[in-house]
């Protein structure tokens, strides 16, 4: 088995017993960088002289005993994650040549424990989008076939774990940015509670939706970066103080029927989900399917709420105070116009319209108001089933990556591929998605774990029972 390819506490016992050399652990991974991102397009940007001082740096702290809890860990960072004095362009046009003047707590968080950031992945543009097609710097291929898609919106990131680039990732997650890559690329895709994780340093999309988590090869890795990256900083004032974790011997499943049966759920898809609620019920898990008549509003509510988030959240982006600016406008109006003309990916114009019909005077009762009411009912029927059970099961997604550009021609078609991820944003749960195989052509197939507001721990363990074979 190569170096990368071990959960972090494998290689950090080599690390302390010197048979392995941070400086040597980054070299593999640039390696891995230089022989398939070119083709893969999952780094924008490798920041390899930077690792490399660092590894040497690290190893020293190792050999003094003074190492950091993330001495060495490889980490690639989501294009929309601010890191001091590098570039963050969001995946758009628009943020071209900016660089961030502070550090994402997250990132941040990491870095103070001797993680290494060894670049900058590719993205849908300001997280908008299911497939990573909508990145201004071209699409991300998934390394399992490369005439599919990786998954979005953080296609790079879960593509570089993928193919060993990098230890671990970290993406963002608003409505399955995180899930939904990690499912379509065969690795672990976290996505916290929201309020767990600082939003502070990443450039918003939908700000009650968005959360930062981590992509990994393994359910122990990304419990171990959720520990480093979550609690308050001070800087963002949806956090809360996490409520006492469960015991762990939690064991009641439940499934949604109307995921189960929703005729957009690929036959091998749904085989390999119940095989996996065969195997929960072995462990000694009760598993139950239960109703969930909201399932046909949970897309509405969610593209009406986060393109009105959107819609304001990107209203600072006018080419005034940073990035790119249209350079022939005549007045400050033209400037306006023309600069977020030009910056702007067609998606990205198409929510922000969305978001601006449905907050103008005239709808915003009919949508944004009916929108929020509904979400709320969502949630409550959300956490009125985490009552009475301790996880609800799916698959991650109801297909496995498309080809690329199959989806592309259809917005809605788009959409209707966040069906089973957007629940845990909606409802503000955490979700956790990991392997489940793969199908007939070898793509690989998810399986999500969600579970009430700050029990990541038994989720966790759950996912770490369900994937002890890949360890
Ligand atoms: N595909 C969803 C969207 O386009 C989710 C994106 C995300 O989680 N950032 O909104």
């Amino acid at each position: 088995m190569s170096n990368s390819i071990q959960p972090y506490a494998k290689i950090r016992e080599k690390l302390v017993a010197g048979q392995l050399s941070v400086l040597t652990l980054v070299k593999s991974y640039l390696d891995q960088i230089h022989a398939h991102n070119k083709a893969l397009n999952a780094f924008l940007e490798v920041y390899e002289e930077e690792a490399l001082i660092r590894a040497a740096q690290i190893d020293e702290k190792i050999k003094a005993g003074s190492a950091g809890r993330l001495a060495g860990l490889v980490v690639g960072i989501k294009d929309l994650l601010c890191y001091e004095g590098h570039h963050s362009y969001a995946g758009s046009k628009i943020l071209d040549s900016f660089k961030s003047t502070f550090s994402a707590t997250a990132v941040q968080r990491l870095l103070d424990e001797d993680a290494i950031i060894i670049g900058r992945q590719n993205c849908d543009e300001f997280g908008m989008g299911s497939t990573n097609e909508n990145s201004a710097y071209g699409p991300v291929l998934n390394y399992a076939n490369q005439a599919h898609v990786a998954g979005g919106s953080s296609g790079g990131s879960a593509v570089a774990v993928q193919a060993g680039m990098c230890h671990v990732s970290l993406g963002t997650d608003t409505g399955g940015s995180i899930r939904m890559p990690a499912a379509f690329c065969g690795v672990v895709g976290l996505k916290p509670t929201y309020g767990l994780v600082s939003r502070w340093g990443l450039i918003a999309y939908a700000s009650s939706f968005d959360s930062i988590g981590p992509i990994t090869n393994f359910v122990a890795d990304a419990r171990l970066v959720l520990d480093v990256i979550k609690g308050d900083d001070g800087q963002d004032s949806t956090l809360v103080d996490p409520i006492p974790a469960k015991k762990s011997d939690s064991k009641r499943v439940a499934y949604i029927k109307e995921v189960v049966d929703h005729p957009s759920l690929q036959p091998e898809i749904k085989s390999a989900f119940e095989r996996k609620l065969a195997e929960l019920r072995d462990l000694g898990y009760v598993v139950e399917g239960v109703d969930f008549p909201y399932i046909d509003q949970l897309l509405p509510t969610y593209y009406v709420l986060t393109t009105a988030e959107s819609s304001s959240n990107l209203a600072r982006f006018d080419g005034v105070k940073y990035g790119h600016r249209n350079q022939d406008a005549g007045d400050l109006m033209q400037l306006y116009k023309r600069t977020r003309k030009e910056g702007f990916g067609e998606e990205v114009q198409r929510r922000i319209m969305l978001g601006t019909f449905v907050l103008s005077a005239d709808y915003y009762d009919a949508y944004y108001t009916k929108a929020q009411k509904v979400r709320r009912l969502i949630q409550d029927m959300t956490l009125d089933i985490l009552h009475k059970f301790d996880f609800i099961v799916s698959p991650t997604t109801s297909s496995t990556a498309y080809r690329i550009g199959e989806k592309t021609l259809d917005p809605i078609q788009m959409y209707l591929g966040d069906l089973f991820t957007v629940q845990a944003n909606v409802a503000g749960i955490p979700g956790l998605s990991v392997p489940m195989g793969v199908d007939s052509s070898g793509m690989p197939m998810g399986f999500q774990l969600m579970t009430s507001p700050f029990q990541e721990g038994i989720m966790l363990d759950l996912g770490e029972k369900l994937t002890k074979h890949a360890e």
